[in-house]
């Protein structure tokens, strides 16, 4: 199926020519008739399979169905809420990409930029607005804007929403939204909030599914390495070096971490960079752009801050900390292999997230493969019992993990039996292909 053939505007199909796309991905095929006729669409879709041109690519064209360019100002007539400032900046530049050949506007309203500026635009009118929730919320309070002309709502990465808690300020946005509007909810996982979610705001939703829910991209090779924690560092150090990684997503727990890891990776000569929520806008875009332009070789981030990044070939994501919630392992991989291209997902895992690493493998239905030798020595990332969430210990308050093996005496990083940048032996099952 073409382009074409999906009913799409000449002013969108030469804008998706100008991007190179020949062929609408699964997602754009199934997604995009529905939206087109003005149904409600509740799609299931991870991040890379092309979803945002999935929504947007409609959203532009029945905009200009009824576009007036005489009205003055402009009314708010699509409003896309995300989850996070870095995934609002990529769906307005994707707006602005297939929107290049028509008379809209559409600005961001987040956290982080001068309130002043946005209130200025938002006087000054425009069509589309993208915002996070938090700084929207902000500017209803203060009575800077009208949302009564809404007629199409997108919720993207709805599951990241309601992880980070923004219920409520979704429900008070929709409060203030006519009730006469087009519905779009993305999410990559369903869970049953978001099932409730979507109950209580599609009508009647037109359901797309292209990946199933809670499973991986086929072309994401995934492998495990049990490696004590003190040795994490110099293990990803000689992974980057021995490899000649050039582009790593790493992600790990902490804010602080991030900062930690970044600066011993500089130390070790590795040209890195940190993106969490504590730094200011201007240094998280500083970041990503460093990164994307390959001016740094690693990208040091916490999971909000990389929520939804979009980095074109991106060939490694490493798991310097597992995911608290099994879901974000999912996630986090799903940087890579996007758009059919391929990639490694690498998690290194002490024996303190063997439960983490058993939920997530209790989620994947699968046993992620393990490197049988680091050169490091052996860990256990064995659970005694089937994963379940651990009771503090009374006394101390701590998790108790005394079902997980302490980890050894550490040794030098190199690989043992293993010239450097030969492809480690794994053991156990399913290496995916690449
Ligand atoms: P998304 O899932 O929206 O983050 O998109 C992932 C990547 O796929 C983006 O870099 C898009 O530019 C790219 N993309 C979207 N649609 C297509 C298409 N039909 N053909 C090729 N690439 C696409």
């Amino acid at each position: 199926m073409s382009f074409q053939a999906l009913g799409l505007s000449p002013a969108l199909l030469n804008a998706i020519s100008d991007q190179g796309y020949t062929t609408p991905t699964p997602v754009q095929k199934q997604a995009i008739p529905h939206i087109l006729a003005g149904k409600d669409v509740l799609a299931g879709a991870q991040t890379g399979t092309g979803k945002t041109a999935g929504f947007t690519l409609p959203l532009l064209h029945r905009l200009m169905e009824n576009h007036d360019p005489h009205q003055k100002p402009r009314r708010i007539r699509a409003l896309v809420l995300v989850p996070t400032r870095e995934l609002a900046a990529q769906v307005l530049e994707s707006i602005k990409t297939y929107g290049a050949h028509l008379p809209l506007i559409a600005e961001m309203i987040v956290g982080g930029a001068s309130i002043n500026m946005q209130i200025r635009q938002l006087r000054h009118g425009c069509d589309i607005i993208v915002a996070t929730t938090g700084r929207l919320c902000d500017h209803m309070n203060e009575r800077n804007i009208n949302l009564s002309s809404v007629e199409m709502l997108v919720l993207d990465e709805a599951d990241r929403m309601l992880d980070m808690g923004f219920l409520p300020d979704i429900r008070r946005v929709i409060g203030n939204l006519p009730k006469q509007r087009q519905n779009l909810l993305f999410s990559a996982t369903y869970s049953a909030p978001i099932k409730a979610l979507a109950n209580q705001i599609l009508q009647n939703p037109i359901l797309v599914e292209v990946a199933k829910p809670n499973v991986t991209s086929d072309n994401i090779s995934e492998l495990v390495y049990g490696i004590a924690r003190e040795n994490k560092r110099a293990l990803l150090s000689y992974l980057i070096g021995s490899n000649n990684w050039q582009q790593v997503l790493v992600f790990v727990r902490t804010k602080h971490g991030a900062d930690r890891l970044e600066k011993q990776l500089v130390t070790d000569g590795i040209r890195s960079a940190a993106l969490h929520g504590d730094k200011t806008q201007g240094a998280r875009t500083k970041a990503l752009d460093l990164f994307k332009n390959g001016k740094v070789s690693v990208l040091v981030a916490t999971d909000i801050a990389a929520r939804g990044l979009d980095i074109d070939d991106l060939p490694h994501v490493v798991n310097y900390d597992l995911p608290q919630v099994p879901e974000d392992y999912i996630h986090r991989i799903g940087r890579t292999g996007r758009a059919g291209a391929l990639g490694a997902a690498i998690s290194l895992v002490s024996p303190e997230e063997s439960s983490q690493l058993a939920e997530i493998e209790k989620l994947l239905k699968r046993k992620l493969p393990r490197i049988a030798d680091t050169g490091y020595e052996p860990v256990s990332l064995n659970v005694i019992d089937a994963p379940k969430k651990k009771a503090p210990n009374k006394e101390t308050g701590k998790k108790d993990f005394r079902h997980t093996k302490k980890p050894t005496e550490k040794k030098g990083y190199v690989a043992r039996n293993q010239a450097p940048g030969a492809k480690p032996k794994t053991q156990g099952s399913r290496s995916r292909s690449r």
